[in-house]
């Protein structure tokens, strides 16, 4: 029997749940449309492209009739409760970057598919193609779409990676999850920065995960106090759901925490340079908004830490090369005060170049 056998083996290789969908084509997907038309993707431009394949997984794979969809477990214990000069960073990319471990253990997987169906073609995916992949997830029990928009099993939340096989492999199906938010709306009332217009709606031009790793600009000003401590990626939604109650720690060790990048200094942060950064995330998720985005999302979180303290090392980044990072850091200058911060606001502002950064100058120094 391939697919017990196919169960079996995936639980072996570390993934904690596994579930068969048929690959007919996906019903979530008018809604899926819907959200992009709204603009609630943002500048995340590649969503749209290749909605074909998106809605049909026999165009990414063709005579596709199975999804094998599997889950891996990445939760960690709780953070230390962070001071105001510490930053958060989403549970997910405190450990190595999920991508390439995940994909080693499907090309493993496939290899053994293969020994038990030797015709069969498939293609496997983990984030690498134009796959809804929370919603053949759903359709293959896995979990149910949550007002939060995480997919959520009910036996231990939704702290874990979703990856697929698709593949013209015949194979018995699972049935879909049934919705158990109920009347919660704990997620919805909890966001700081009201990302979700209606249930099940996420805008990502408001989410806090979008804001501190999507997006490559400057972040929005009326949004930037909701960011709080969140320097890559947030939990908020997740913390507060009751079936995240249910979390297992995750075995995997690869997502273990690395030590720094539990409740780490924003202090040391400010100061990182291109190597340092480079050193310090090295095959970690965090990279991805490069030094640049990455040190614009810490001078935030120490504008909304309400500590004097950081004020000099705020100072000396005023000087940095990259204006995106410069302009932040003047705003979070503009929130904390005091004459130091005045003092070196009007020293930049009278060499200042770019424009924007500019801008934000004389907006931080109009605030004191
Ligand atoms: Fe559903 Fe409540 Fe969890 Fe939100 S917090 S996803 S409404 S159960």
């Amino acid at each position: 029997m391939p697919a017990a056998k196919i169960r079996a083996k995936a639980r072996d290789l570390g993934f904690t749940a596994v579930g068969i969908a048929p690959a007919d084509p996906l019903e979530g997907a008018q809604f899926y449309a819907r959200w992009l038309a709204l603009g609630y993707a943002g500048e995340m431009h590649y969503l749209a492209r290749h909605h074909d394949k998106r809605i049909a997984p026999a165009q990414l794979v063709p005579g596709a009739q199975s999804a094998i969809c599997l889950a891996m477990d990445y939760y960690q214990p709780e953070p230390t409760e962070p001071t105001p000069l510490h930053g958060q960073i989403a549970t997910y990319a405190r450990g190595d970057d999920y991508h390439d471990l995940i994909k080693k253990r499907l090309a493993e997987l496939w290899t053994y598919i293969l020994t038990l169906a030797p015709e069969a073609t498939g293609r496997y995916f983990v984030d690498t193609a134009p796959v809804l992949e929370r919603e053949l997830a759903r359709r293959a029990g896995l979990g149910w779409w949550g007002k939060n928009t995480c997919l959520i099993d009910k036996r231990k939340g939704s702290y874990f990676f979703l990856a697929e096989i698709i593949t013209d492999l015949k194979l018995p199906c699972d049935e879909p999850a049934p919705d158990h938010c109920g009347t919660c709306t704990r997620c919805l009332d909890a966001c700081p920065t009201d990302a979700f217009p209606e249930p099940y709606v996420l805008d990502a031009t408001r989410c806090i995960s979008y804001l501190n790793i999507e997006l490559k600009t400057s972040i929005p000003k009326d949004l930037r106090q909701g960011m709080g401590n969140w320097i890559f990626g947030c939990d908020i939604c997740q913390q507060v759901c009751p079936w995240n109650r249910k979390a297992e720690l995750a075995t995997e060790p690869g997502y273990k925490t690395r030590p720094g990048l539990d409740n780490p200094s924003l202090l040391d942060l400010i100061e990182l340079d291109r190597e340092s950064f480079n050193a310090l995330f090295r095959h970690n998720p965090a990279k991805r908004p490069k030094r640049r985005g990455f040190l614009r999302n810490v001078a935030v979180a120490l504008g909304n830490s309400g500590a004097k303290a950081a004020v000099p090392a705020l100072v000396k980044a005023l000087d940095d090369e990259e204006p995106l990072i410069r302009g932040h850091v003047a705003w979070a200058l503009g929130q904390l005060g005091g004459v130091n911060a005045r003092e070196a606001l009007e020293q930049r502002l009278a060499i200042e170049e770019d424009a924007e950064v500019k801008a934000e100058l004389a907006e931080a120094l109009d605030l004191l």
